[in-house]
């Protein structure tokens, strides 16, 4: 089949590939100059089974409404006029049992790890360098009490295969020195030896390429602005440049898919919630950070990049706004520099913002909705990265006709 894939983000870069494999031809239609230049270009670069806890828990409302109030730096939640917030916030908070709460997690971790091992075939079997870092990831602790309250939530994943360390303070310093000198702030840590890390960005661009050589089209810099239909087919695309025709259609769009889908009746409650990076060189400074790490008291992330450390924090509440200011920064460069205080040139770091595309439960769009060659693979959240090689997989499955080699009982779109 000759297969349109609208977005030219990890998500859909990846999904070219794996539908390449399957013999169909590919198009992925892309906005930017080149992919991954969106939400797929800074993020913290955690491939992150460790991380799969849903956002949508018992604790988010009380944490909403503070936000509210307090300066939080974490997470920013301010009131707006745009009713798309409001019923998407109505869904989240109706997520937010405890029993959701885990049944979501543990969908979540289960689709996690099973992208992490498409990975691992991918890279057996494409040359693609991306600054892999497989040491794993710390998620640290400054109290004992958090520790240990870490620790217990971690069973849930544990119970469902995910390796996990507990690390003493003087463990974390063994495991990555450029921590000695914060080694006091630290209480300890949850270490998960099989998450890693690498930069999605050069990872979708490079595999992009190898989609181009095998006689893929990526077609940048064209602008998607609808549907054609007859009936229950989607019969084009149409773009700035023109109408695309194809056999099926992918939609990959991240956080603007649900403004697409919603030209055609489908209704998809996907949010932006926008988050910051700072990339910064390590330039000659001695003390980089050499496994990634997690700040768990200030929800800021550390990955290293090659000659480069990424650094993620924040969820906001922005609509569409990506636009960001030097103060934006100040809190997550504050905390680096106290905890990697020899372990980059930060005065030339590179600052960044993005959108996470959050669904309600946080889990992804698959399969089929109103139109029989219309194909979901979007609503990637916040470790979209980590999940977009199985759900490439996922969608070339369903495109076939093939069962998924993992469950897709709770991921299914209605
Ligand atoms: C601060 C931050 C940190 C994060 N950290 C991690 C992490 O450590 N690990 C992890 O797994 N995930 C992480 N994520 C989440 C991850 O980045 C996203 O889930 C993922 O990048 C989503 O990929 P996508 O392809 O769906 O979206 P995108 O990358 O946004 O791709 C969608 C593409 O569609 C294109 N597009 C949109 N509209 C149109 C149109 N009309 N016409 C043509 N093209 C269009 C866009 O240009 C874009 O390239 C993080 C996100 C943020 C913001």
């Amino acid at each position: 089949m000759k297969v349109i894939v609208l977005g030219g983000g990890v998500v859909g870069v990846t999904t070219a590939y794996q539908l390449q494999k399957d013999g169909h031809e590919v198009v992925v239609v892309e906005r930017q100059p080149t992919v991954a230049t969106e939400t797929s270009w800074g993020n913290a670069g955690m491939i992150a089974p460790g991380h799969s806890f849903v956002w949508s828990s018992p604790k988010a409302p009380m944490t909403l409404l503070k936000s509210l109030v307090l300066k939080d730096q974490a997470l920013r939640f301010k009131f707006s006029t745009d009713a798309r917030l409001y019923a998407w916030s109505w869904l989240f908070l109706m997520e937010c049992t405890s029993e959701k709460a885990r049944r979501n997690t543990l969908l979540k971790h289960r689709l996690a790890a099973y992208s992490q091992s498409i990975l691992g075939e991918v890279i057996a079997e494409e040359a693609v360098d991306y600054d892999r870092n497989d040491r794993g990831i710390i998620y640290f602790h400054r109290s004992q009490e958090a520790l240990d309250r870490g620790v217990a939530q971690m069973k849930l994943l544990e119970s469902d295969g995910q390796i996990i360390k507990v690390l003493s303070r003087d463990q974390v310093v063994a495991l990555d020195p450029s921590l000695a000198s914060a080694r006091d702030k630290i209480a300890g840590a949850i270490h998960c030896p099989t998450d890693e890390t690498g930069d999605p960005a050069k990872f979708t661009r490079a595999l992009a390429k190898k989609v181009i050589q095998r006689g893929g089209a990526i077609l940048t810099g064209t602008t998607i602005g609808g549907f054609e239909t007859s009936g229950d087919d989607v019969i084009g695309v149409r773009t700035d440049k023109g109408v695309l025709k194809g056999d099926a259609y992918v939609l990959a769009l991240g956080t603007y898919s649900p403004l697409l889908a919603r030209k055609i009746g489908i209704k998809l409650p996907i949010y932006p919630v926008k988050g910051y990076s700072l990339t910064i060189p390590i330039g000659d400074q001695p003390m980089a950070p050499t496994v990634a790490a997690v700040d768990e008291h200030n929800l800021v992330a550390f990955s290293r990049f090659g000659d480069r450390i990424r650094v993620t924090a924040t969820a906001e509440f922005a609509g569409y706004d990506t636009s960001h200011k030097p103060s934006d920064f100040s809190f997550m460069k504050r905390v680096t520099q106290e905890l990697y205080p020899e372990g980059g040139d930060y005065d030339r770091a590179e600052m960044w913002a993005g959108l996470r595309p959050m669904t309600p439960n946080n889990l992804p769009f698959f399969g089929r909705r109103k139109y029989r060659n219309l194909y979901l693979n979007t609503g990637h959240g916040h470790i979209g990265w980590t999940m977009s090689h199985g759900s490439a997989r996922i969608t070339a499955d369903l495109m076939a006709g093939r069962t998924p080699a993992t469950p897709m009982d709770g991921l299914l779109a209605d």
